[in-house]
């Protein structure tokens, strides 16, 4: 059993009336790809709102790399290697790739004397590099996700969250992103992602976690996860034979 990176206990998140997550746990292991999924409103974005430090919990406890987070800042959570790549990509759309990465080299690791090396392998690994000279206003939908992935790699984190990294992705660029992400992951990044691309998730994670109107309702291996009743009842739909191919 791998050394656990990031836990949860109990987390919990009222919004006035709504208990957008309710007494969620969760045990993330070093060196692991892990998924979320639920239906639309389940929550998801929330948790992930909670590790990162944009919302304080209600109740409950999130620990990182053996610190209680508490309410510590979101950059000082950033500084202890929590990553998150979000799905709109705003990038400098008149800089090139390479300074776009070099920003986030440089920004995400103050004081970090291998500002190029570390542009150049967060290029390499998430299969950007031959891009690199071309300004970011220019790019696709694809490439242009694979960017925000790279400027999030630049900071050298040890855990990345991906909220929805292949939403709006034609199937091609979908296998590319799975690509990236394994890539990233292979480079020593945990990574733990939203997705709800059933073919990509289930191909890409070692296990996931599935919530529903906020509450943890199953989690396992892919395959066990798809073929649990209560998650085809309530995200699935449809029972995990009749599973399309790939759903765009
Ligand atoms: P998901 O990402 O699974 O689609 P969200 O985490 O975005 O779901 O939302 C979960 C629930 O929490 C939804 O009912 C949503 O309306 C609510 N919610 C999310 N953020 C806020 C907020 N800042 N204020 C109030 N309600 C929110
Ligand atoms: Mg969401």
């Amino acid at each position: 059993m791998s050394e656990i990176l990031l836990s949860g206990r109990g987390v919990t998140k009222k919004f006035r009336g709504l208990t957008a997550i309710d007494d969620v746990s969760f045990d993330i292991p070093h060196g692991a790809i892990y998924g979320l999924i639920g239906p639309n409103g389940a929550g998801k974005s929330t948790l992930f709102n909670l590790i990162t430090g944009y919302h304080p919990l209600t109740s409950g406890s999130i620990t990182f790399r053996g610190k209680v987070l508490g309410n510590m800042p979101i950059y000082r959570r950033n500084q202890l290697g929590l990553a998150r790549a979000f799905q709109i990509a705003k990038p400098f759309p008149a800089l090139t790739l390479a300074e776009n990465v070099r920003v986030g080299a440089m920004f995400g690791r103050p004081g970090d004397k291998n500002v190029e090396r570390t542009t150049q392998e967060a290029l390499d690994v998430t299969g950007i590099a031959h891009l690199a000279q071309r300004r970011a206003g220019e790019l696709t939908v694809g490439d242009l996700r694979k960017l925000e992935i790279a400027r999030a790699v630049a900071t050298r984190p040890v855990l990345l969250l991906a909220d929805e990294p292949c939403a709006g992705l034609n199937p091609t660029e979908t296998e590319e992103m799975v690509r990236c992400l394994r890539a990233v992951r292979d480079a020593g990044t945990t990574v733990w992602l939203v997705e709800h691309d059933m073919k990509a998730v289930t191909n890409i994670c070692d296990r996931i976690i599935v919530i529903d109107a906020g509450k943890k309702l199953a989690e396992g291996t892919p395959h066990e996860v798809v073929n649990n009743k209560e998650v085809i009842a309530a995200y699935l739909g449809t029972p995990a034979a009749d599973l399309p191919a790939h759903t765009p």
